[in-house]
């Protein structure tokens, strides 16, 4: 078979799954608006949870260090040297997380798949939750350990696989994001703390969608008083922290094995420096606002959660800015996002693999900057739906 007829193949088996995706091309920042093919749309899809990817300061910290130390790193932070805004984010990281030391990474990606294998070797086993994102999953698999996956966030499946599998192997280490990112959900991360210890393994927590977010912007673990309790945390600047990039907060040992053994750190080029000004920029940013964005965003979720309620989808009350409004099959999740986008509202249906079959989704987000007009606008679309158009209305 020819290449070009095998691609056609499997495009077309994605085409009748209904599973088909699209670029969409935007001309604006990423913020709680965004401008497509020259309309202004509510934007209830992004990351930029604190709206900073379009902030003018946020910007101008990411130009000035690009005029001091270039447009980009010139190489690995081994090779070349490490632009010295590097070193002081990472001090200012630690510094804010609580913990003796930071590492920065290419992104979220990168860290997972970096830190994971650097740290599990071939007579060690990792028990990762079955939401975790693709890079935990791919990091788990380029390590050479023996991995158990637990249901999600369940903590009696979690607790029987390590007293089944944790003995005779010289480590062991449990994975899960804080706050998931399709569920919006948040684990009892104390309980799965106090299983670590019990049994002696090792605590990684994701904390993508929490940094910035919960614990007055020290993510999920601090706001349960939990710092200290996790060997790594991971926490990444392409979502609330509004740039690129991402980091992993552990201790000076951790990130001393890093540097000499994370594959992604070693062979992949420093961040830019514009990436890494713009993202200490947010970090001094979060820092002086404390609680209030927290408290915003709080707001915002909530009232997103009751406008797709009020179209008759079900929704959990959110644990920080992820919203997921669970409507069931490819077909009906793309419609409603069609309707959303005609009444000015961006909302994309989420699919497998991203999320189990039969239970597609809008992943609605919540943005600090989200104007009361802005809401206005989602409690008006949504209750269309379920006033009329095909969603069951609410009872
Ligand atoms: C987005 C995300 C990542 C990847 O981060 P990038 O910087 O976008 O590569 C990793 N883990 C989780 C839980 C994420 O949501």
């Amino acid at each position: 078979m020819h290449l070009d007829d095998a691609i056609d193949q499997t495009l077309a088996r994605i085409d009748r799954a209904g599973l088909r995706r699209t670029l969409l091309s935007l001309d604006s920042p990423p913020g709680p608006r965004v401008v497509v093919d020259g309309r202004e749309l509510v934007n209830l899809c992004g990351n930029d949870y604190l709206g900073l990817a379009g902030d003018a300061g946020i910007i101008q910290a990411g130009i000035e260090a690009a005029q001091k130390f270039g447009a980009g790193s010139g190489a690995s932070r081994l090779v070349t040297g490490s632009p010295s805004c590097h070193g002081e984010l990472e001090d200012a990281l630690a510094r804010f997380f609580g913990t003796e030391a930071a590492l920065l990474c290419g992104s979220g990606y990168h860290a997972n798949t970096g830190l994971i294998p650097a740290l599990a070797g071939k007579n060690d086993v990792v028990f990762s939750d079955e939401l975790n994102h693709a890079s935990i999953i791919d990091g788990c698999r380029l390590s050479k350990a023996e991995r158990h996956t637990y249901r999600h966030a369940d903590i009696t499946h979690l607790e029987q696989l390590l007293t089944e599998h944790r003995d005779g192997k010289d480590l062991a280490f449990v994975v899960t994001e804080s706050v998931f990112s399709m569920d919006g959900d948040t684990p009892d991360l104390a309980a799965i703390a106090d299983l670590c210890e019990r049994h002696d393994a090792a605590l990684i927590v994701d904390e993508a969608h929490a940094v910035g977010v919960l614990g007055a912007g020290r993510g999920a673990m601090a706001a349960l008083g939990l710092t200290g309790r996790a060997a790594a945390v991971v926490g990444t600047f392409g979502k609330a922290f509004g740039s690129f990039g991402a980091f992993v907060a552990t201790s000076a040992k951790i990130r001393e094995l890093l540097i000499n053994r994370s594959r992604s750190v070693i062979f992949s080029t420093a961040l830019p420096p514009f990436a890494v000004g713009a993202a200490h920029e947010a970090l001094r940013r979060i820092e002086a606002q404390g609680a209030a964005f927290e408290t915003r965003l709080h707001e915002v979720a909530h009232e997103l959660a009751q406008a797709a309620r009020e179209a008759g989808l079900s929704v959990l009350e959110p644990a920080a800015a992820v919203v997921p409004a669970i409507v069931g099959g490819e077909a009906e999740a793309l419609a409603v996002a069609e309707k959303l986008l005609d009444a000015g509202i961006l909302a994309r249906a989420i699919r497998p693999p991203t999320v189990p079959p039969g239970s597609c989704r809008l992943r609605l987000t919540a943005c600090v900057t989200h104007s009361p007009e802005d809401l206005a606008r989602v409690h008006e679309a949504f209750g269309a739906i379920g006033r009329g158009s095909g969603a069951e209305p609410p009872d």
